[in-house]
């Protein structure tokens, strides 16, 4: 055999690089399920899943394409479960001269493949990303002398270079960043008449991973019961246009917005197809963009969802290859507590957290806010060991790949990387959580006096020297002394 191409279970896609060159007769595609990658954290059944079934409906496809593939079963009998181990058993069988891959989203993984190849002393032939509209070199060129990360710089000059949402050199509108039209929150009776986004049946190679996951990962958190997740190309494509056609012109104005009961709001649930690349970056801007054109949805709407797809994920990704392996063991406020336990069951009395964690159990899914403002933000105030706050996060979401889970939690959330992703730490008293849900009208606290907003005051004491230093978080701080000058005044 000449290549062996190694197809991880987020590289889904049908015009991946591995595929250049390839000559079915001397070459062979070779994908693996094995355990360790659902338990060195440990995950949502969802999670586990989703990966399975569109492994294993990307095998079906590349099998009608003519291609042979060596596809390792979870419950092949002999599974070693673990990638290398694998691998290596697959370089003894079929003696290839090189393996070839695409860059793994995720530093351990890429570490383990290059362990085999040298191991099996054979070359591994690591080939660019094509699914992403900017490469891990673009990002160098952009930070280089800079003294500050900012993606908004970064979405910019993405904009440019792609020409979305552009008149000539200008951004279309004449602002690049709508963000401030985008804070509503619901009125008082809640979202109403939101279209269900669309469910996706499981069909029979679905139903036979979620028997398997549900004997194997039994005691894994999460529900299978409800599983509808997209699995294949032509699925997320039909999810795209749902959202497109139902739920984008709200985007905007409802992003930040979290309702009781409510998972999905006016998102659009793409992020796991996106990241197993079942869909294309580029062909959900060009369909966002397209129904700005037509008038289906406004600008606001439109700039704030590709904002996230053509700025955010480019933005992390970019941070998370040039920032590994170090970045993982960032800790900037010295945060070291536990994990509660309640974060693997929802069991708590403070009723946006049981909400936000029961929704993420149940579907393996929360939306950005939750997961920054109630989960992330608890975690943060509470001092809680970033690395385990991670570990969470990779095992509770459908989506959760490292490149992307990691600077958006230790970063992002938990500001343990020290202002690399951010710009201040995410902090909020329990108002902010009143103000944008109605999780407080049904808990047992009231939220100026709830533990999140004790939490609050505590965190802004302890590190105010440290917060004192950040101009975005000078109002707080100030607040902060106000607080403190009043309660003196009292005693
Ligand atoms: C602590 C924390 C952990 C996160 N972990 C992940 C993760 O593991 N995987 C993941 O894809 N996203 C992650 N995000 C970003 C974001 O929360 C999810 O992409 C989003 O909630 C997925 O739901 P959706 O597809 O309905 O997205 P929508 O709200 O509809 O957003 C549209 C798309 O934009 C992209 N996007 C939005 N925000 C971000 C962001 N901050 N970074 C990168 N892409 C973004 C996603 O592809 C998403 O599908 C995390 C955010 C936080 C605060
Ligand atoms: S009162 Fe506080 S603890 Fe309760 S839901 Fe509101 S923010 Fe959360």
């Amino acid at each position: 055999m000449r290549n062996l191409v190694i197809v991880l279970g987020d590289q889904l896609n049908d015009n991946s690089a591995v595929y250049d060159g390839f000559d079915r007769n001397k070459d062979a595609v070779w994908m693996a399920e094995v355990a360790e990658e659902s338990t060195h954290v440990w995950s949502n059944k969802s999670r586990i899943a989703l990966f399975l079934s569109a492994m294993r409906h990307y095998e079906q496809r590349i099998t009608q394409r003519g291609f042979c593939v060596a596809y390792r079963r979870l419950e092949d009998r002999s599974n070693s479960h673990s990638l290398r181990g694998e691998l290596l058993r697959s370089i003894e069988q079929y003696k290839p001269s090189t393996l070839v891959v695409v860059e793994p989203g995720d530093y351990r993984v890429r570490e383990e493949l290059r362990l085999a190849a040298s191991q099996a002393g054979i070359p591994l032939d690591i080939r660019p990303d094509r699914h992403f509209l900017s490469t891990v070199d673009d990002f160098r060129a952009h930070a280089e002398g800079r003294v500050q990360l900012r993606m908004e710089y970064f979405y910019r000059e993405m904009r440019r270079r792609h020409g979305v949402l552009m008149d000539g050199a200008r951004p279309i509108g004449g602002e690049w960043n709508l963000d401030k039209e985008n804070r509503e929150h619901f009125p008082a009776e809640g979202p109403i008449g939101i279209a269900s986004p669309i469910p996706f049946k499981p069909d029979r190679t679905t139903r036979e991973i979620i028997d398997l996951v549900d004997t194997r990962f039994g005691r894994h958190p999460g529900l299978l019961a409800g599983f509808d997740w997209p699995v294949t190309p032509v699925e997320a494509e039909a999810a795209l246009v749902d959202f497109i056609e139902h739920r984008l012109p709200w985007f905007g104005p409802y992003q930040d917005a979290m309702w009781t009961e409510e998972p999905w709001l006016f998102h659009s649930r793409l992020a796991a197809a996106l990241n197993l690349k079942l869909l294309d970056p580029r062909r959900v801007i060009a369909a966002a963009e397209a129904a700005y054109h037509s008038g289906a949805a406004p600008l606001a709407s439109v700039e704030g969802f590709i904002r996230q797809i053509l700025g955010w994920r480019e933005f992390v990704r970019g941070i998370y290859w040039t920032q590994m392996p170090a970045y993982l063991e960032r800790n900037e406020l010295g945060a070291a507590a536990p994990l509660p336990r309640f974060f693997w069951t929802g069991k708590t009395d403070m009723n946006c957290l049981h909400q936000t964690i029961t929704q993420s159990l149940d579907f393996g899914y929360a939306h950005h806010i939750q997961r920054l403002m109630v989960t992330g933000l608890y975690c943060l105030l509470a001092g809680i060991d970033p690395k385990q706050v991670h570990e969470w996060y990779l095992a509770m979401y459908v989506d959760a790949v490292e490149w992307v889970e990691l600077p958006n939690t230790l970063g992002m959330s938990q500001y343990a990387d020290g202002g690399i992703m951010g710009s201040k730490p995410y902090v909020a008293s329990g108002k902010y959580i009143d103000r944008m849900s109605n999780y407080c009208k049904g808990c047992q606290y009231k939220p100026d006096s709830c533990p999140i907003t004790e939490m609050y005051w505590g965190f802004l004491d302890k590190h105010q020297d440290k917060l004192a230093k950040n101009p975005r978080m000078l109002m707080q701080i100030k607040n902060l002394k106000a607080r403190n000058a009043n309660s003196a005044l009292q005693r």
